[in-house]
């Protein structure tokens, strides 16, 4: 159903799925950069039509696939699912009549201050994506974490910092914002955030009062950047007294903060922690699990618990397909 050749696709149909070549056509889960291409045809969401065009063109053909409606494609029955990675991320179910097949992309379950909630439907092959497989990341309660930004932001204005939060562009920024301006704090942008920002409220996802930052920061505004990871880290003019804060799962590692350079780091991801990678698998109910982008040892972890379980990119290069 499924095959590896330096990308993951769909053997009827050839589909591509997030292969970050140019194909004749490619399911995109979600506009990161390290999941999209120019295809000939791109299937995805419409807010991640939106997303993809703004980086990759206009003119880029896409036939754009509504969540929980499915098309026919070579045989195949398509449905895609929210995944709660970003705005429009989905996840991707292929059902040939006979196996079910879901491709998770990126996700995270439970809640989200501007992703759709994800949905796992059961299917009979699982391939997982596993960034947190490793029981050193399990992530505090959402609302502890979120109460503690809060306080170190409201505690730097009356210090008279200005807080500075770094965030990915697309999708972590614009939950920050979201979630800060619902507790009442008006935030400033990076022009490339911004823009990004502008195409999540054209697709129906509002974030509350915030503004382009122009090179003044406004007083009693939090400034939202870009990572420096992302080399277009802002360069912070007329910003008094930065306190530099980075909104990651990475936070979980103690080196986080010498790491990232920051003053303060706090564990918000976008991806499925540990528990919530076991909890996906039991949820889908699969017999066969491949396990992507994450520790090889997470395919072993769920040997050891019964499921049949191995990493994607050796098992089907070595198989062909599956
Ligand atoms: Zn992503």
């Amino acid at each position: 159903m499924i095959y590896w050749q330096n990308g993951l696709f769909l053997l009827q149909g050839r589909l591509a799925l997030d292969v970050t070549r140019r194909q004749p056509v490619g399911f995109i889960s979600h506009a990161h950069a390290d999941h999209i291409a120019p295809h000939e045809l791109a299937m995805c969401t419409p807010a991640t039509a939106k997303f993809y065009r703004h980086r990759r063109g206009q003119h880029r053909a896409v036939q754009e696939l509504t969540f929980g409606h499915s098309i026919t494609f070579s045989g195949l029955q398509l449905t895609t699912y929210p995944a709660g990675h970003i705005l429009g991320s989905a996840m991707l179910l292929a059902d040939d009549g006979h196996q079910r097949m879901l491709y998770t992309g990126d996700f995270k379950l439970g809640e989200s201050a501007t992703a759709e909630v994800a949905t796992l439907p059961t299917a009979d092959i699982l391939v997982l994506e596993c960034t947190f497989g490793d029981p050193k990341y399990r992530l505090p309660p959402r609302e502890e974490v979120l109460g503690e930004l809060l306080q170190t932001v409201t505690r730097c204005f009356e210090d008279g910092k200005t807080p500075v939060i770094y965030a990915y562009v697309l999708g972590k920024a614009q939950e920050v914002t979201r979630i800060l301006t619902q507790a009442g704090i008006p935030v400033q942008q990076h022009p490339e955030i911004f823009v990004m920002s502008q195409l999540y409220e054209e697709s129906g996802c509002p974030l509350g009062n915030y503004a382009l930052y122009d090179g003044v920061v406004r007083p009693g505004h939090v400034l939202v950047v870009p990572p420096a990871s992302q080399k277009r880290a802002a360069q912070l003019t007329g910003v008094t007294r930065p306190f530099k804060i980075a909104v990651t799962g990475w936070a979980l590692r103690s080196d986080c903060r010498h790491w990232l350079r920051v003053d303060a780091a706090f564990p918000v991801s976008d991806h499925a922690d540990f528990d919530e990678l076991l909890q996906a698998v039991e949820q889908v109910s699969p017999q066969q699990v491949f396990c992507t982008h994450g520790p090889a040892s997470f395919a072993e972890i769920l040997r050891e618990r019964g499921v049949r379980a191995e990493n994607l990119n050796p098992a089907l290069a070595r198989k062909s397909s599956v």
